[in-house]
């Protein structure tokens, strides 16, 4: 069974037989113009309703090409049955015009009614001769289209009679489901910035968790671990879990298992080591013997003895590899601007003589671990950040597009630069909007 979600609205499709579909609200009947029982469609519908159906028509019929009208459902489990009449392919015309018709008044009539799930045949494929694969691109194309103005229909069904058109739906929902694009949500300064909610964060996360729209919350943070992320969006009532966040920790204690085994030199906060489980840590007092000087956000804790020995370490041969967990400059606490990993990256790569392989924003490997995670490619997935170049630019860089909010650390003269931002939104209360504006479905 293939599933899409699309604006708060599901739409599947399925094999079985249209006048068999218990729980739902309304089924749909590709009717004749006279509204009779017939053959197909409207022929199983007539006999499971029982003869109160054709009654309930007569006084309704006949109908036009692309009209709908609905009775009750008499003898079938559903309350409604709204009767439209699909074009006969090649005389009614314009036929695409018509058959899409057909879906958008049926989707109106159970708009009026209230109904919260519909089922739906492949109108007009039957013996009106409508191409079935033409005909199912109309169909999903027109109901996507049609969910930013459903208010309580939240589930669509296309009940297909055979394994031949069921394989055309499948496949058809799977491409719009391929051209999904995924986002990247940077944490600090754009869910939230330090101990507060931005407005609006909360309800977008809903949204993407509404509309299934993958999604990582990606942070430089290597002060805190994963679980530690989890319980502070929580006490802004969003609700995640661990396998969401993506921090450079996660990343590197990955890359660090194959490219450098051996004992690792940590300076990162003690919360942070648990993320480490798989590697082995140097005594905390040596000043050789590392295969790698990973560098976290140690904020306060650095000092001269504690960077000086970071120093000792690279100093001492054979020479370790330094890490960093990230390249972000600084950060947006409450009292200010504060310094992040890359200052003091910079100050050992340059006493040292030696070069940091990066694992978080803005490197690309960090990215791509990201997409991989998501099974997404680069030009599908959106990254949304406060940072015009740990954000923006590196997600650029490894073919993302990159949207800037004007929250967190953003600065009005981040727009005067080199780097332009493939969005700028006051805040992420506004991706969802920009999203239906923006992202187009294939
Ligand atoms: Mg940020």
């Amino acid at each position: 069974m293939a599933l899409l979600r699309v604006n708060s609205v599901s739409i599947e499709c399925v094999m079985g037989d249209i006048a068999d579909q218990p729980g739902v609200g309304a089924i749909v009947n590709a009717a004749n113009a006279r509204l009779l029982p017939g053959g197909g469609v409207a022929g199983a519908i007539h006999r499971a309703a029982g003869p109160g159906l054709e009654k309930e028509c007569g006084p309704l019929a006949p109908i036009r090409p692309g009209e709908a009208v609905v009775t009750g459902g008499h003898n079938l489990p559903n309350p409604y049955v709204i009767h439209c009449l699909g074009p006969v392919y090649g005389t009614d015309e314009p036929a695409a015009t018509l058959l899409a018709d057909c879906y958008r008044n049926a989707l109106g009539i159970a708009e009026e009614k209230g109904i919260r799930s519909i089922a739906f045949p492949a109108i007009s494929t039957g013996i009106f001769g409508y191409p079935v694969e033409e005909a199912t691109g109309i169909a999903l194309k027109t109901v996507v289209e049609e969910t930013p103005r459903l208010r309580s229909v939240r589930h669509i069904r296309f009940v297909l009679f055979g394994n031949r058109d069921l394989r055309v739906y499948e496949q058809a929902l799977g491409k719009l489901q391929a051209g999904t694009p995924a986002l990247l949500i940077d944490l600090d300064g754009v869910l939230y910035v330090g101990e507060k909610a931005v407005a609006g964060s909360l309800e977008t996360v809903q949204w993407l968790n509404g509309n299934g729209i993958p999604h990582l919350f990606v942070t430089n943070t290597s002060s805190r671990p994963g679980s530690a992320l989890v319980e502070k969006l929580a006490r802004f009532g969003i609700h995640t879990d661990e396998k969401r966040i993506f921090s450079p920790p996660v990343a590197a204690s990955q890359w660090l298992a194959t490219h450098a085994p051996g004992k690792a030199a940590l300076f990162v906060p003690e919360a942070t080591k648990a993320e480490f489980g798989r590697l082995e840590e140097l005594d905390r007092h040596a000043e050789s013997g590392a295969s790698s000087v990973v560098i976290g956000d140690l904020g306060k804790q650095w000092t001269f003895p504690v960077l000086n020995r970071a120093f000792r370490l690279l100093m001492a041969q054979p020479k370790p590899l330094l890490v960093a967990l990230g390249m972000t400059r600084y950060w947006q606490g409450t009292d200010g601007l504060l310094l992040d990993v890359a200052p003091f990256v910079k100050a050992l790569e340059h006493a040292a003589g030696c070069e940091a392989v990066v694992l978080g924003k803005p490197s690309k490997a960090f990215f791509d671990a990201g997409l991989d995670i998501l099974g997404c490619k680069p030009a599908d997935a959106i990254m949304i950040g406060d940072d015009i170049a740990g954000d923006v630019q590196g997600a650029q860089r490894a073919g993302m597009k990159g949207i800037l909010v004007r929250t967190g650390k953003f600065r009005p003269g981040d727009l005067e630069g080199e780097i332009k931002p493939d969005a700028v939104l006051d805040s992420i209360a506004e991706l969802p909007d920009w999203w239906k504006e923006s992202v187009k479905l294939p």
